[in-house]
């Protein structure tokens, strides 16, 4: 049934999948459990996530609690060919090649959901996007799903204001070991890891502006930092701009900073951030990237249809477009997520706590069938709690508890 790239491929992708285990403690006591519990015995899980080792390793999580699993990238660009195949070698069913097109993305989504899943796992809400408007007869037998990232929690809220939400989706990425860590320190992380792989380049002296100061642009302004940028950062919320300025940083507009900046990194998850009368300003050489959800936030249409040529830069991800005022910008992974498009995301250890908490909320699911309503669940804070409990065991760190006298100390008003 599977549609992947070649599934001769399976050995570096199995490679892959057993480096990250070794470094994933917390999905693997999980896996213990599933295969013990079997708490997704008879049911059909639809996974849309990226492609790469990481995700792979849940998806085995899953299938070991008992669910056949289907699976399809979140990302033409993400999606690692060779982990697709090791997955398929397992038994679980794979619709994904990496570079595909548009069209080809929206049909390995139709057969991920084409059994008639019972939970599902999505990553920008695009799959429940897709029950939702196009195959709406598979919503009875949705037991509830759970959401990965903060733009697919925006568009699910949405939704369930307007009351066109038909099954319960947990917001994963609002648990708290999930964006504390994952958006901050992962973002932080692999958004440069994405530009080392692409540029080449030295950060140290740079000037890097970075769009928003949220959970994803606090981790890349901190990172900038120590690699020794200069850090210059872009928002629309007050309050976060004073924080990013409490913190260290320059707080500009964008059309302030656009004639200084060398590196520009957006997430903000809003479009037109970087537009025409930025590119306009901005020097010779620039490096425009993204780290926010969609390929909107540095318009690049603009570029394309406006550039009087456009020619690869060190390879085809580092496009350049060179514009009538002679200076050439170059637009790194097509301005879109620049850690998944151009690298393997987040580090392993980060996606094990992200995995931890969407295994365990896949499994609270099936556990609490037929009792949740449809809408835009938390995460309950007992899964975050678990979660934080075993990553400090995973580290051997242990912390203090409260004695009886303390917490009625901190439980009283008197
Ligand atoms: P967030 O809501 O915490 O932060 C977004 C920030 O951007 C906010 O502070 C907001 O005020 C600011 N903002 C909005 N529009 C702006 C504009 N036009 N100019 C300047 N600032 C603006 O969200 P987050 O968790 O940081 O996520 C940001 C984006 O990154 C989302 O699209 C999310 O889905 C995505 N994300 C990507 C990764 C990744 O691996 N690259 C990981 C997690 C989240
Ligand atoms: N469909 C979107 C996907 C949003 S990406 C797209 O068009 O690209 C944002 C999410 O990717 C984050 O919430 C983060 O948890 C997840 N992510 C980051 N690194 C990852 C990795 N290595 N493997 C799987 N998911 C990852």
């Amino acid at each position: 049934m599977s549609e992947i790239r070649d599934a001769g491929l399976w050995e570096s992708g199995e490679r892959k999948m057993a480096w990250s285990k070794r470094y994933m403690p917390l999905l693997n006591s999980i896996e213990k459990e599933f295969l013990r519990d079997k708490p997704f015995a008879g049911l059909k899980i639809a996974v849309c996530l990226h492609l790469e080792a990481k995700s792979a390793v849940l998806c085995r999580v899953l299938a070991a609690g008992g669910a056949e699993v289907r699976v399809c990238g979140s990302n033409p660009l993400s999606t690692q060919d060779d982990v697709c195949a090791a997955l398929v070698k397992s038994g679980i069913e794979v619709f994904a090649t990496y570079g595909c097109t548009m069209e080809e993305y929206a049909h390995y989504m139709e057969k991920v959901v084409e059994n008639g899943p019972n939970i599902v796992v999505d990553d920008g809400a695009d799959l429940v996007s897709l029950i939702h408007t196009k195959r709406p007869e598979l919503i009875p037998g949705i037991l509830g799903g759970c959401e990965e990232t903060t733009t697919g929690i925006i568009r699910r809220r949405a939704m369930d204001r307007e009351g066109a939400l038909r099954f319960p989706m947990l917001t994963v990425n609002d648990a708290k070991c999930k964006h504390f860590f994952d958006n901050r320190y992962g973002t932080g992380q692999s958004v440069w890891d994405g530009i080392f792989r692409l540029t080449n380049l030295v950060v140290a002296g740079k000037n890097v502006v970075v769009a928003g100061y949220g959970w994803c642009g606090r981790g890349i302004a901190m990172r900038s930092k120590g690699l020794g940028a200069r850090v210059t950062v872009t928002e629309i919320d007050p309050v976060k701009a004073l924080e990013a300025m409490m913190d260290g940083f320059e707080v500009k507009t964008m059309d302030a900073a656009a004639s200084e900046g060398d590196v520009f990194i957006t997430a903000t998850g809003c479009c037109d951030v970087i537009t025409a009368r930025h590119f306009e300003k901005m020097k010779d050489g620039a490096l425009l990237s993204n780290g926010g959800h969609f390929d909107v936030e540095v318009d690049v249409k603009w570029l394309r249809d406006n550039a009087v040529s456009v020619t690869d830069g060190r390879d085809e991800r580092t496009k350049g477009y060179t514009l009538p005022n002679a200076r050439t910008l170059f637009v790194l992974s097509e301005g879109r997520l620049v850690n998944l498009a151009s690298g393997d995301g987040h580090p392993v250890e980060i996606m094990d706590m992200s995995f931890a908490i969407q295994a365990l909320g896949a499994r609270y699911i099936a556990d609490n069938r037929g009792k949740l309503p449809a809408a835009a669940i938390e995460i309950p804070a007992e899964i975050d709690d678990d979660v934080a409990g075993r990553k400090l065991a995973a580290c051997g760190m242990s912390i203090d508890t409260l004695s009886e006298k303390q917490r009625e100390y901190l439980e009283s008003w008197k």
